[in-house]
């Protein structure tokens, strides 16, 4: 199979020197691509700016912006079997890039923040490819993620629960809730990121079996 892969954060310049981001590692994500590679899959991998060790015969695609990654996700969807959206997308970003460094003087300064472009939800209907989306959540983890499913039109999402210092964000460990289209959810207790990887590998190439199956009936 050939995935395309996204992971870690997305900094979304505010001046020459200053930038709004998140806390994502790429830890999962970079996981997910070196598990993909241990079980023979073809992998290209859009990163934001981390500090993991390039995964072994994985394509890298360096980014920094959410528009740079809008641009190279859409760039390689067609020629994958399954998208797995790891990174955390910046969700604002400044209204208006400073080309000078901002100045600091004793005044309040506000900072004007529109959406960024939502990666998932813009993808077409009609796709053959299988789309995996990630919700971090700080409450009703189960809820959001269905919500969530639904509206970015995912085949599946992987939830986490960021709220707790020991899984998630820039832990080596990861717990989590999986939910499928047709309404099933798999939970996995918490494990380091390398190991719920390869299980993820797993679940995936069982749902991409399933749907080639179905296809060819
Ligand atoms: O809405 P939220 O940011 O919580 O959704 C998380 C999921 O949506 C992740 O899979 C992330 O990669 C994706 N996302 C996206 N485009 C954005 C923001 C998030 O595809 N602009």
């Amino acid at each position: 199979m050939k995935f395309l892969i996204t992971a870690g954060p997305t900094r979304e310049p505010i001046d020459p020197v200053r930038y709004l981001s998140n806390r994502s590692s790429g830890k999962m994500g970079y996981a997910i691509a070196e598990a993909a590679i241990e079980a023979g899959h073809e992998v290209v991998l859009i990163s934001g700016p981390v500090d993991v060790a390039r995964p072994r015969g994985v394509a890298v695609i360096s980014v920094s912006t959410s528009d740079e990654m809008f641009a190279a996700v859409r760039q390689h969807t067609s020629r994958c079997d399954i998208l797995v959206m790891c990174a955390a997308v910046a969700d604002y970003k400044p209204a208006k890039v400073s080309k000078s460094k901002i100045k600091k003087r004793g005044e309040n300064i506000s900072l004007e923040l529109l959406p960024t472009r939502d990666i998932l939800a813009s993808l077409p209907k009609d796709r053959q490819y299988l789309v995996v989306g990630f919700a971090a959540e700080t409450e009703n983890v189960e809820g959001n993620a269905r919500q969530k499913l639904k509206e970015k039109n995912c085949d599946i999402v992987i939830a986490n629960d960021v709220s707790r210092a020991d899984s998630g964000m820039e832990s080596d460990q990861n717990e989590m809730t999986i939910l499928f289209r047709d309404g099933e959810i798999k939970s996995k207790s918490r494990a380091p990121k390398k190991i719920v990887a390869r299980e993820l590998i797993k679940i995936f190439e069982n749902v991409c079996e399933k749907r080639l199956t179905k296809k060819i009936a």
